[in-house]
């Protein structure tokens, strides 16, 4: 029994929130408090309070309680995933000059034939280690799907369409998915396609399978992670990949920020897997050849928001995280580099089984 109580939010719309007795990455019960004062940063006036948990088993991080589903929209409100890009633009010069190595070294690596190029970017990346791995987060991956026939990338939490014209240009067929309206009418408005749902929810996505699905900063937010990951499953040709980013639960941001960690997103990050309790959970509901990739991003950005959540709120501690923010991001950046589960960032990756690929 954990000796610790959960605060009641009564707060919240009402008091429409539920209980989380077990760790929904691993079941597990045992579990310590990992910060009880955690505000939503989108409305720093408001009273809700959440309190988080640390998984004594998986180390994940989850609030209890939570939102009920019937009153978590009420937590997307103010939060905006369509923020229309501007876009490049016209490059000139030395910008781009610096593109056309970036757009070299992706058309390597990616298999790609974009214009402007510069082949000399090989060259260039290859030689910076910490460079090329941002790179290649910044197509997710795509390279790493080498049986796949058709290039048809899923983007699950598409949000303003970024990636989706990111992965055209690397010669992928892509199809957005978002529970955001908005975000749908303005990707389909760019000439994206794009569609509004959940991947688990019926309608919203055509039939057919994909080669890869993408989850970037949005299996954290959902109610049932080994659904959706089951769904992911059941939606991926054989040999197709699933490739998964969410922010560190273990890293160095959570235990420095703790309450005011960028990566709570209170309420609407319902659990915030460790890597350890994601490649258990992808193993178990079947895929294959899971791993988790080096150079995870945003280091220095959930830093960076962490601080300035840490300065809203009073305490000597509070100042103090606030100025070892660059510190904390810059530490997190470079061991990225080194370590998969070094940074702010997780990305893993598992494989749809096709008979020959699974591990011996
Ligand atoms: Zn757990």
């Amino acid at each position: 029994m954990n000796p610790l109580a959960v605060p009641v939010i009564a707060t919240w719309q009402g008091g429409r929130t539920e209980r989380v007795p077990l760790c929904p990455a691993c079941g597990a019960s045992e579990r310590r408090q990992q910060a009880r004062d955690v505000f939503d940063h989108l409305d720093p006036a408001g009273r809700d309070l959440w309190a988080f948990w640390r998984c004594d088993a998986c180390s994940s991080l989850y609030p209890d309680p939570r939102p009920s589903s019937d009153s978590i929209g009420e937590a997307y409100r103010s939060y905006y995933t369509h923020t229309a890009e501007t876009g490049p633009g016209s490059l000139r010069g030395a910008r781009a000059q610096l593109m056309a190595l970036v757009t070299g070294y992706m058309n390597w690596r990616f298999d790609a034939h974009a214009t402007p190029s510069n082949r000399l970017g090989v060259l260039l990346f290859c030689a910076f280690e910490p460079l090329r791995l941002k790179l290649d987060y910044h197509g997710r991956h795509l390279f790493l799907a080498r049986q796949a026939k058709h290039r048809r990338v899923l983007d699950v939490g598409s949000g303003n369409g970024e990636f989706l014209r990111r992965a055209s240009e690397l010669g992928w067929s892509a199809t957005g998915l978002d529970p955001d309206p908005d975000a749908v009418s303005a990707c389909v408005a760019q000439g994206l396609v794009a569609f509004q749902g959940f991947i688990g929810a019926k309608g919203g996505l055509p039939e057919g399978l994909f080669d890869v699905i993408s989850l970037r900063h949005s299996i954290e937010h959902v109610p049932d992670m080994r659904s959706d990951l089951e769904h992911c499953l059941r939606r991926l040709e054989p040999g197709g990949m699933i490739w998964l980013a969410w922010p560190n639960p273990r890293g160095l941001g959570a235990r420095v920020f703790r309450s005011a960690w960028r990566g709570l997103e209170a309420p609407r990050h319902l659990c915030v897997p460790s890597a350890e309790a994601m490649e258990t959970m992808l193993e178990e509901v079947g895929f294959v050849n899971v791993r988790s990739l080096r150079r995870g991003h945003h280091a220095r950005s959930i830093a960076r928001e962490s601080a300035r959540i840490a300065s809203q709120r009073p305490g000597l501690a509070n100042r103090a995280r606030a100025l070892v923010a660059p510190i904390v991001g810059w530490h997190a950046d470079l061991a990225a580099t080194f370590f998969a589960r070094a940074g702010e960032e997780l990305v893993t990756v598992a494989f749809a089984s096709d008979g020959t690929n699974d591990r011996a």
